[in-house]
């Protein structure tokens, strides 16, 4: 997800041709906020980094959990093998943050939340652009921590992986659940495994909130 066409949410899908499809400029992204290291929330960022080596150099800032830059920079090595540390290193110009309980990052305010996932646990943010709180869980189980981060935000990107039981994740029943918890956030929810649902927004849209 892009907010702004500024700041990154996670970079697990194919980045660069689905920027492409919805005009979001590769180039732009000032920030990137990663709720966990799992593959299906950063396997897309190599290709994007090679863009922001060759093509854009412009400044970025990479906020996550606890060994952000360790997890990046071994990414980025396996990535590009012996190219990445003599070439592309000294061409990227990255910042590695470590998630504050609140900071301020690319002229965004957020705070940050622990969500339960799995053994590592996930990010939660909340992120105030354009006047408005954005709640992003990146992948969770729906424990009372995501309670805490969608309360009062007005909109709300927050996994439902799939209906019945989901390992480690939130099922559609307790996607309802808190939504009928929260009635004046606005819900999207992502991460969907598996099933369909009617009036689900498609891929690649666009949303004005
Ligand atoms: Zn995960
Ligand atoms: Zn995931």
């Amino acid at each position: 997800m892009v907010v702004d066409g500024r700041v990154l949410l996670d970079g697990g899908a194919p980045l660069l041709p689905h920027m492409s499809r919805v005009g979001v400029d590769p180039g732009a992204i000032e920030a990137v906020f990663l709720t966990h290291y799992h593959g299906d929330h950063t396997l897309g960022l190599p290709p994007f980094t090679l863009h922001r080596v060759f093509v854009d150099p412009r400044p970025i800032t990479f906020v996550g959990p606890e060994g952000i830059e360790e997890r990046l920079e071994a990414l980025w090595d396996v990535s590009w093998g012996p190219d990445w540390k003599t070439v592309m290193r000294p061409r990227f110009h990255a910042t590695y943050e470590v998630a504050k309980p609140s900071g301020k990052v690319a002229g965004y305010k957020y705070e940050t939340v622990k969500l339960d996932h799995g053994t590592s646990g996930s990010n939660g943010y909340r992120i105030w652009a354009g006047g408005k709180i954005l709640a992003y869980s990146g992948d969770t189980e729906p424990t009372a921590p995501l309670d805490e981060l969608v309360e009062g935000a007005d909109v709300a990107i927050v996994e439902a992986t799939g209906p019945g039981d989901v390992f480690s994740h939130m099922s559609w029943e307790d996607a309802m659940a808190l939504k009928k918890r929260h009635p004046k956030t606005r819900f999207m929810f992502n991460h969907v495994y598996n099933g369909t649902v009617d009036g689900a927004v498609d891929d690649f849209q666009v949303i004005e909130v």
